[in-house]
């Protein structure tokens, strides 16, 4: 007998329908002669509902009852999942994060887990339960409530694979698996029968939202084999995220993502001598600002100035304006420019490696369809690029048909658009 985690999507679970289906696909696992742990995400768009309403009271509610009121979505969907069961004849008992024992750092909205007490849950599939845990949330000190960042049940199910030894880690999502780009998009993006850890990484961190970037991080660590499936065809067996990618690495690409979420900043003429980009980027830190990508210009020599731009997240905005004056006061700078319609494109493989020319190969593709690019930053496995939002789905189809990561199937979607 083994132990099998699966985790439920917010539109697997966005009706009562859909919750007895998904009802029907445990006990199916349960019937195999497996123990089951199930983790589950609010029903359908709840979170968002719920961040909405929040901001119908106030703009600036506290981290903490963020974390009290967001926390409440995975507790409707695990009990409704636990009645589903019973009602279908099975032993089943919801539990929040709480009450698993699921401890996270100190922090709230996006904490991370750091430990994870397996004796409760033990003792209810001893007892021949199936176990329904709440996605997303933790406790720190003080029993305190809080939240991994928006996507982490992802996160919960892996870390929960891992303190139990499971035999597998299996994510059911609103897609067959995870795809060369977002299928919602690129009708014709190819599905992946195998991606290694490290591309799965990278992939989500770069806006590919199917899986959190921490759920991957954390099953890289603990060898856990991850897959991502449909919870609309349960047969098919999605993509296996695995430690090292047997097939041979013959595409230098394996996928792309865009990322809508970050805004550039600009810090026009800052005196080109030492000192001005540490001054600049710890006083960022300090306000606890993380950037992403980061270019300095060559220095103009007719006034020995240069160009700091950078990125940082939309949700940053705020923070940064409370310290644009002081930026301009310490760097003597002209002015502070912000694009917000940007998205950045990024191509990941780990067949790019020691591969040369996949760069120029990418800005070739862009130069064609006459798509300017604004930042450029790569990594090992990984180029990306700042375009303008307009452009960014006509480059993301370029690129596909460039580095054949389309074909002749066309995904079976359900459910809305992303709105890019
Ligand atoms: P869930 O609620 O099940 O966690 P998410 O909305 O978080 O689902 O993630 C699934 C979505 O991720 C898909 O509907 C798809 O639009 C998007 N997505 C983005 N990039 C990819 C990709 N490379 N492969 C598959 N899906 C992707
Ligand atoms: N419900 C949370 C969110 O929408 C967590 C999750 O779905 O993974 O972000
Ligand atoms: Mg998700």
């Amino acid at each position: 007998m083994g132990l099998i985690v699966q985790k439920y999507g917010g539109t697997s679970v966005a009706d009562s329908e859909k919750i007895k289906n998904v009802a029907r696909a445990i006990i199916k696992e349960k019937n195999n002669g497996n123990d089951v742990i199930v983790v589950v995400s609010a029903m359908g768009h709840t979170t968002d509902k719920l961040i909405k309403l929040a901001g119908e009271i106030t703009s600036h509610p506290t981290e903490r009852e963020m974390d009290m009121l967001l926390s409440t979505g995975e507790q409707v969907s695990m009990s409704l999942l636990a009645m589903a069961l019973n009602d279908m004849g099975y032993k089943a008992i919801s539990l929040t994060g709480l009450q698993v024992g699921i401890k996270t750092e100190n922090c709230h909205m996006n904490a991370r887990i750091v430990d994870i007490d397996t004796v409760r849950v033990k003792q209810h599939l001893k007892e021949g339960n199936i176990v329904i845990v709440a996605g997303f949330q933790g406790v720190c000190e003080g029993n305190e409530i809080t939240t991994l960042g928006r996507g982490g049940s992802d996160t919960t199910a892996v870390a929960l694979a891992c303190a139990f030894r499971a035999d597998r880690c299996d994510i059911y999502s609103d897609v067959e698996g995870v795809y060369t780009f977002d299928p919602r998009v690129v009708k014709t993006a190819k599905k992946l029968d195998k991606i290694s850890y490290d591309e799965m990484l990278e992939l989500a961190r770069v806006g590919a939202n199917v899986l959190h970037p921490r759920s991957v991080e954390t099953a890289k660590l603990f060898n856990v084999p991850m897959r991502v499936r449909s919870s609309f065809k349960t047969d098919d067996l999605g993509t296996l995220i695995i430690g090292v990618k047997e097939m041979e690495l013959i595409k230098p690409v394996t996928g792309l993502a865009c990322d809508s979420s970050q805004i550039r900043i600009v810090i026009c003429d800052v005196e080109d001598k030492p000192g001005n980009a540490a001054k600049l980027f710890n006083l960022l830190a300090s306000k606890n600002l993380s950037v992403d990508m980061i270019i300095q210009s060559y220095a103009r020599s007719s006034n020995n100035t240069n160009d700091i731009a950078f990125t940082i997240t939309k949700a940053d905005k705020e923070k940064f304006d409370e310290v644009s004056d002081e930026i301009l006061n310490i760097l003597n700078a002209s002015n502070i420019h912000i694009d917000e319609d940007i998205v950045k494109v990024s191509a990941v493989g780990a067949g790019m490696i020691d591969r040369p020319g996949i760069a120029a190969k990418m800005f070739d593709v862009l130069a064609k369809e006459k798509i300017n690019i604004k930042m450029i930053s790569t990594s090992e496995i990984k180029i990306s690029v700042l375009v303008e939002k307009q452009y960014a789905n006509q480059a993301a189809i370029a690129l596909c048909k460039a580095f054949e990561l389309d074909g002749a199937d066309v995904a079976d979607v359900k459910g809305d658009l992303p709105v890019v």
